[in-house]
């Protein structure tokens, strides 16, 4: 799989005199570099599930998401490289217009389908489990084997000894992956982008077979109402963090979990000597869908 290259993974290092007085070191892993399509954590996720199919090459493989859908998008893009035909299961009716994510899936070659709110909640469990001969990935790529490509990320940050791994949170599966691979002083902190995410133990509990961990803390105040709820604030905020650090963020995601990363460095969450590594999880063709002007970058 030669289409990206993960070993040149940039951990940038962000510099302003709040981090300097606070004695904090502050890196980004900027995961959403690796190519502009398949950008981020998705591919990590997707690696596994792609051996798989490459081993059977002539079965189409097959996921979900929603019309938005960073992980329908990336799984198109790995697909069409690899030479494999792939199935799209989208969340709700077709649409008259199709959003720009889609746009893209199409262009790669991704045969969509649409399922209403009821089937899709039963297909993207995975309840037809390879009724259709097809490899079937989990919407998020949900399942054991996306953990273990995630944790893969933990490879590379090692260099820079962080003490603290931050991670904006939808599945969980990316989280499962950093808590595999963390030692027991590291902290990983996970930021998630729902509103009352409440099962995040039986999430874990599924991905690791790990209910609990000492070394995970979970801020639950920076969701801004929900998933890919947003506001004024988050954009001022994602608009100055660029100005200041030219990083641009997503507003579903990562801009979220930068959001309150900087907060918490103001409220003293971490203690001098601390080194942070946020992973940017890419999501950024998700800003496509915002009114222009919303975003200086
Ligand atoms: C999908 C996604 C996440 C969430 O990853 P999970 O493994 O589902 O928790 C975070 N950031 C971005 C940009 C994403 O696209």
């Amino acid at each position: 799989m030669d289409f990206f290259d993960i070993n040149s993974i940039l951990l940038e290092e962000l510099h302003d005199l709040r981090l300097e007085e606070k004695q904090i070191r502050l890196y980004v892993a900027r995961l959403d570099k690796i190519h502009p399509v398949v950008s981020g954590n998705k591919l990590f996720k997707l690696y596994y599930y792609l051996e798989r199919a490459l081993a059977v090459p002539a079965q189409p493989v097959k996921t979900y998401g929603g019309a938005y859908s960073n992980h329908l998008v990336a799984t198109a893009f790995a697909c069409n490289r690899l030479g494999l035909s792939s199935i799209g299961v989208v969340r709700g009716e077709r649409p008259d217009v199709f959003s720009h994510t889609l746009l893209q899936c199409e262009e790669l070659g991704m045969h969509l389908e649409f399922a209403s709110r009821d089937e899709y909640a039963d297909l993207s469990k995975g309840n037809h489990f390879n009724a259709e001969e097809c490899i079937n990935i989990p919407e998020g790529g949900f399942e054991p084997d996306g953990a273990r490509g995630a944790s893969v990320i933990m490879d590379h940050l090692k260099s820079i000894h962080p003490t603290h791994i931050c991670t904006a949170t939808g599945t969980a599966t990316t989280l499962a992956g950093m808590l595999q691979k963390a030692t027991s002083h590291q902290i990983i902190i996970s930021v998630p982008v729902l509103k009352n995410m409440h099962d995040l133990p039986e999430r874990l509990q599924f991905l690791n077979g790990q209910k609990r961990y000492k070394n995970l803390d979970v801020w639950n105040d920076f969701h801004f109402g929900g998933y890919a709820k947003k506001n004024e604030e988050l954009f001022r905020f994602m608009n100055q963090f660029y100005e200041m650090h030219a990083v641009p963020t997503d507003f579903v995601y990562t801009g979220k979990m930068m959001y309150g990363v900087m907060k918490k460095i103001n409220e003293n969450y971490f203690a001098p000597g601390s080194v942070v590594c946020c992973l940017h999880t890419g999501g950024l063709q998700g800003n496509l869908s915002l009114p222009d002007g919303s975003l200086v970058f």
